[in-house]
């Protein structure tokens, strides 16, 4: 899945000022925020995707990095180095972050009376490599969540005790309040709706009923996945309340990129240099696959950036289906560090190539192409 611009995601032109772009960030945040959009995951994507266009043209550094060699030049996973899996100390304290404003919001937001409800859904963060995310693997995942407390098995009440029947609403959750001619129904403020009241509240989680605990979980990851996908753990999600189901756990995965190889969908693309030798009078070429090295022929008189195809060293992709291929581009390479004798015989060799067009076959439409490049360019 490739990334947005982050001037697009922002909405701001590429030459905007510092004040534009936190201005443009203010008014995504104010309309994406998670707090204000409980309900809706999108906003959430929305907002955490503005949050990193933000974090990145707001740094000058980064900005310049960005605007030279795009998502390349930035990419947290290219910065952050370091082996394994991880999702990077700072990306994890974000979650952690993201995830307690969720709890926070949604029990601010609505106690409404013992209604079982589904816990919240969590999302996770994973970083492979690119050999990970092609043949699977096991990652860890440590996720901080609220689980039913043990003490008390999820009622809030001490061990022993139980709750007792709300004394202002006896148990109903509702209240008659009168107002002027009208009696209007109100949650009851006394227990929130639950209607009841805990009269001795467990210690472990002071009456909530649920913990705070960072699990650790090992998910599988499927052979084939690439940035974008991601992998349900049904039921790994937060507790739910009131005897409601848990939430599912969300396993995103970003692959970091590659020192050879570039993907693109089930297709591999990598460079390998050839001597100018081997590419004018032929020969083999060895070329790294995922697999292996293997033998390429390379036929006399070969350009640079001529792709040779290798059917089936692609990727299998992780939704079934046959194998990608792996796309090999050649450069011919300049020799250097030249000794006088080597000098000497390709002057020599130069004194032989009487007809220029004859032996160079792209000479001859170069100087169109200039003429296209400058027509093509908008002053
Ligand atoms: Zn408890
Ligand atoms: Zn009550």
């Amino acid at each position: 899945m490739a990334k947005r611009d982050y001037y697009d995601i922002l909405g701001v032109s590429r030459t905007a000022s510092e004040t534009e772009i936190k201005r443009a960030f203010r008014a995504l945040a104010m309309k994406y925020h998670p707090d204000r959009n409980p309900d809706d995951p999108n906003a959430e994507e929305k907002f955490k995707e503005g949050k990193e266009a933000y974090d990145v043209l707001s740094d000058p550094q980064k900005r310049a990095a960005y605007d030279q060699f795009g998502h390349a030049g930035v990419d947290p996973g290219a910065a952050a180095g370091g082996g394994g899996f991880g999702a990077g100390a700072g990306s994890f304290s974000d979650i952690f972050g993201d995830i307690f404003n969720d709890i926070f919001g949604a029990a601010a937001g609505g106690r409404t009376g013992n209604r079982p409800r589904r816990g919240a859904d969590l999302r996770y963060n994973v970083e492979l490599s690119l050999e990970e995310a092609v043949f699977g693997t096991t990652v860890k995942v440590r996720v901080p969540t609220l689980v039913t407390c043990e003490a008390c098995g999820g009622s809030g009440s001490r061990a022993g005790s139980r709750p007792n029947t709300c004394p202002t609403c006896r148990g109903a959750g509702q209240v008659r309040v009168q107002q002027g001619f009208f009696t209007i129904q109100q949650t009851c403020p006394r227990c929130g709706g639950r209607g009841e009241v805990i009269t001795d509240p467990c210690p472990e989680c002071r009456g909530e009923g649920r913990v705070r605990k960072e699990k650790t979980l090992s998910a599988k990851i499927p052979p084939g996945v690439d940035t974008g996908d991601r992998i349900r753990l049904a039921g790994e999600g937060e507790a739910g309340e009131h005897g409601g189901p848990p939430g599912d756990l969300y396993v995103q995965v970003h692959v970091r990129p590659h020192p050879i190889f570039t993907r693109e969908g089930d297709d591999l693309y990598c460079e390998v240099p050839v001597s100018f030798t081997t590419a004018a009078l032929g020969g083999e070429l060895e070329v790294p696959t995922l697999d292996g090295r293997v033998k390429v022929r390379v036929p006399p008189e070969t350009q640079t950036g001529k792709v040779f195809r290798l059917r089936g060293k692609g990727v299998k992709p992780v939704r079934g289906g046959p194998p990608g291929d792996q796309l090999v581009r050649v450069v011919v390479e300049t020799p250097v560090n030249l000794t006088a004798r080597q000098k000497e015989l390709l002057r020599e060799f130069e004194k032989t190539l009487q007809n220029g067009d004859k032996h160079s076959p792209q000479a001859k439409s170069w100087l169109d192409k200039v003429k296209d490049f400058f027509e093509d360019m908008k002053f």
